[in-house]
Order: C-alpha cells, then structure tokens, then sequence
C-alpha cells in the first residue's frame, strides 16, 4: 500500500509510476492512476505496477498532474474495480487512499439512500462521494468539503484528492497513515514515505496527523482539522537510494 502523486511541469505519469515502484516494497495487489488532460482519466489494473505500464502503453499519459496508488486491499477483494483511484459518482473528483474508513458503511447507507451508486466495495469510493456530496451542497471550496468530511470520518487514511474543476490542484491529508511532501522549484511531490521524492528534491514536509495540505498554483497551506492554519515546516532529508 502506497501513494504516489504529483503536480509541476514535468510528466507527472513518468514520476509516479517510478514512485510507485519504489514503494513495491511496502506490498500490494493492484495499481492505478489518475490524469488529467482531455478531462480527468483513470487507469488501474490488479497486479504489478508493471501491468498498469503496459496498460498506459496506448493510453493518452501526458498531464503535469496526476495521483498514484499501491493497493492492500481490506474492504473488497483485489480487482480493477476495487484498485485506485476512485473516481466520485459525478466524475469530478479521484481519490487514492491508504487505510481503513471504519464507519464507510452507514456512510455508505446514508449515500445510498441520498442516491448514490458505487462501483466498488471499498470504504474509499465511499470517502470520495462523502467529500462530494458536501462539495456539491456547499458551494464553498473543495478543500473545505474534504475539511468537513475528514471531521466526520472516523479511521486512518492517508490522501490525495484531485478535481476536474480544478486542474492545478492537489489536496492531501493525513490521520494514522504516512505522507510525506517533496518541495521542488514550483512542483510537488507526495508519497508514502520520502523514498520515491529524494531523487528529485531534499526539502521535505512531513505532514501531522489531521492536517490538510492545498497544493494550488505552485504553493502550499496547511491547516489542520479545526480549520487552524498551520506553518508548513521544511526539513532536508539525507538519503541513500
Ligand atoms: N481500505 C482501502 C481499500 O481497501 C485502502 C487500502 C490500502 O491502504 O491500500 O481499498
């Protein structure tokens, strides 16, 4: 289980598929991507990040954003279906996401019974409708939306979320599961741990537990849960790869 994601100017499928492959270690049983460039595209595959390579061979995977996943299943058996990213039920809105949503199923329900329908069995695909339909009632931000819906989850989770409307945009977010971010010259690069990030940079933020990073037009914020802005602390990391 692992997340790989990026934004900048570079081909961000080339980044987060190497990423990912550092972060095989970590175990797994399917691989996804999601990218954006004639609309917001996902590709993933049960099996090695191999299989996903040779799936994206006459895909379209030129896009400077894009978010990556390993996945360990626990809520629904390994599957294409069941692999990240999830998209929400409108399209707008990908997710990948390590950990566990431990109340998914009466969120679940109360989705079901507002009209959504899922595609998978994972508690994830039930995180990212929950994220949407306080998006779509709230006519505030997404970032916002995430901030509510993470105050309401109860679980470990380690996230990227990424949307059609705003195509610059990365928001992550952690409670219990690791994330790491790479700070580059106007990029960004998020993962599991900072393995897949030193070899592009050695500045690294290390976020906390409930706290949410907006990535937007080259900058980073943080705040955390409460909705307290946060002052991202840079470290330099040292690392043998
Ligand atoms: N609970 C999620 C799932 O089963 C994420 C698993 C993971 O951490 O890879 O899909």
């Amino acid at each position: 289980c692992g997340i790989v994601a990026y934004v900048g100017h570079q081909n961000a499928s080339e980044i987060i598929l190497k990423g990912l492959k550092r972060l095989e270690y970590r175990g797994y049983d399917s691989a996804g991507i999601a990218l954006m460039n004639d609309g917001l595209n996902i590709y993933k595959k049960q099996g090695k990040v191999a299989e996903l390579e040779s799936f994206l061979k006459d895909k379209n995977t030129k896009s400077t954003i894009g978010i990556g996943h390993t996945r360990w299943a626990t809520h629904g058996a390994p599957s294409d279906e069941n692999a990240h990213p999830h998209f929400s039920q409108s399209g707008d809105l990908a997710i990948i996401h390590n950990g566990i949503i431990e109340n998914y199923s009466s969120l679940r329900k109360d989705l079901e019974n507002k009209g959504y329908t899922f595609k998978s069995e994972t508690d994830t695909e039930v995180f990212i409708n929950f994220i949407e339909d306080i998006y779509k009632n709230n006519d505030g931000s997404l970032e916002e939306a995430v901030r509510l819906a993470l105050t309401k989850v109860i679980g470990a989770y380690a996230i990227v979320v990424m949307s059609k409307d705003h195509p610059n945009q990365l928001i992550a977010a952690r409670k219990g599961s690791p994330l790491v971010i790479g700070v580059g010259k106007g990029e960004y690069f998020l993962a599991s741990d900072a393995t897949p990030i030193v070899e592009y940079t050695n500045e690294v933020i290390y976020v906390n537990d409930y706290e949410i990073a907006l990535i937007k037009d080259g900058e980073i914020s943080i705040r955390d849960t409460k909705d307290v802005k946060m002052t991202p602390y840079i470290q330099k990391v040292d690392m043998e790869l």
